[in-house]
């Protein structure tokens, strides 16, 4: 039992979730490095494994691996079977229209390349705009500068302020009657910044514009419905949800998918083969070629439950309580610059030290246990936007602590007394 209910005459409300109890179902977390307890502070590039997922995988391994979707004998069946209720569940999660909705990608990055290759080289010509925003990580550009040049369409950006928030005026300004699609990180991965991305859909829907939203960092720490928000494309990595690598989703609009043509070719995705003409596999599995990870699809589905039994609104709950601490921590720390300050924040702090080269620093804090992220996180576009080469990033999970927090300003002091 994760957490204890308190019975109110009208209501079931979750009092206390015992985040000890739930730490200590992630055994990674309990181990040394460098001679020191680890302090695991980036889960925004993986998140860590609970117990149950992995079991979940190695029971699979171990009991019931067959290839999926084209046996039929009982292995073949049961491995379809878990292998496809993973699909039920990511709709139940992100509360999608329906299971054609729901495609099985290896990750965000391999998400947006199959809609900017496939809506992309089908409704893209010369001249059209892709607007995405100053903030996106590379696998929301790059895909898009291919297939622009591909087909002659141009990139455009939506830039933002200071505080790595979007200038909202600058995005209205931007849609045309040639912008042909809105590509928008849901949060940065390099600032923490929550994007109103229901103001940018409500635009953009109005011009009759499809919307993609990069997930990966918003899923796995909140409540999304993408049939709330009303977006038509919507991609995320299950590594960063409590599962396995290798393994995502593409939510997209049923009538978008259905015009749009296969993007890899393959076992799987056909209805039939013949050498003068071949016909596609109905949704999903139009866009899905060949033997996928099952293992890992499964995985997603385990940490899919293991989320909901705590609850995303309490996960988000607990992840402000501790950005708010980290943040007030930090902010006290002499010589600490945080980079990215927006007032509407997910639990990610980027950071710099006067003087102090983020490489250099990371490495110091390694040395004590402590696991940050140093570089321009795939986002390089954000780092000449401050001119700067990198951050330190300490990215926060609900499995994290306020000791962890503790101990990450205590390594702090340290690097500083390294380097004088
Ligand atoms: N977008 C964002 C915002 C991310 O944080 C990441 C992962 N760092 C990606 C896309 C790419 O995800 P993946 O490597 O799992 O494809």
């Amino acid at each position: 039992m994760i957490y204890s209910k308190m019975n109110n005459t009208t209501t079931d409300i979750p009092t206390k979730i015992d985040w000890a109890a739930i730490r200590a179902q992630f055994p990674v977390l309990d181990q040394e490095i460098n001679g020191k307890k680890l302090v695991y502070l980036d889960n925004g590039a993986s998140s860590q494994m609970p117990k149950s997922v992995s079991d979940r995988i190695d029971a699979y391994h171990k009991h019931e691996h067959a290839n999926i979707h084209r046996g039929i004998h009982s292995l073949s069946q049961q491995a379809t079977d878990a292998y496809e209720a993973t699909r039920e569940k990511v709709k139940n999660f992100i509360n999608a229209g329906s299971l054609e909705e729901v495609i099985f990608t290896t990750g965000t990055t391999d998400s947006i390349n199959l809609v900017a290759s496939s809506y992309g080289r089908k409704n893209f010509k010369e001249g059209d705009e892709i607007l995405v925003s100053e903030m996106e990580h590379h696998a929301n550009i790059v895909p898009w500068q291919i297939i622009a040049e591909e087909t002659g369409a141009v990139l455009k950006v939506i830039p933002m302020n200071e505080a790595g928030e979007l200038l909202m005026d600058e995005f209205h300004n931007l849609l045309s009657d040639r912008t042909k699609m809105v590509a928008v990180v849901h949060v940065s991965n390099a600032l923490g910044t929550v994007n109103p991305v229901e103001e940018i859909i409500e635009a953009a829907r109005e011009r009759n514009i499809p919307v993609l939203l990069d997930g990966a960092q918003s899923v796995p720490h909140s409540k999304v419905d993408v049939q709330a928000l009303d977006v038509d494309f919507f991609t995320f990595s299950a590594h960063k949800m409590c599962g396995p690598t290798g393994f995502g989703v593409l939510y997209g609009k049923k009538n978008l998918l259905e015009d749009m043509p296969p993007y890899r070719g393959g076992g799987d995705m056909i209805d039939k083969v013949t050498f003068a003409k071949t016909t596609w596999n109905d949704l999903p599995h139009k866009f899905e070629a060949g033997t996928p990870p099952i293992s890992a699809g499964i995985g997603l589905g385990a940490a899919i439950d293991y989320l909901t039994d705590i609850g995303m609104e309490n996960i988000a709950e607990r992840e402000a309580e501790l950005l708010a601490y980290a943040t007030e921590k930090m902010s006290r720390i002499d010589g600490l610059r945080i980079v990215g300050t927006s007032d509407n924040k997910a639990s990610v702090i980027s950071f710099l030290l006067d003087g102090i080269h983020p490489t250099d620093a990371g490495t110091i804090l390694d040395q004590q246990g402590i696991a940050v992220r140093t570089g321009h996180h795939c986002a390089q576009p954000v780092m000449d936007h401050y001119g700067i080469p990198g951050t330190m990033r300490a990215s926060l999970s609900f499995y994290n602590n306020e000791e962890d927090i503790d101990r990450l300003g205590e390594g702090i002091e340290l690097v500083k007394e390294f380097f004088g």
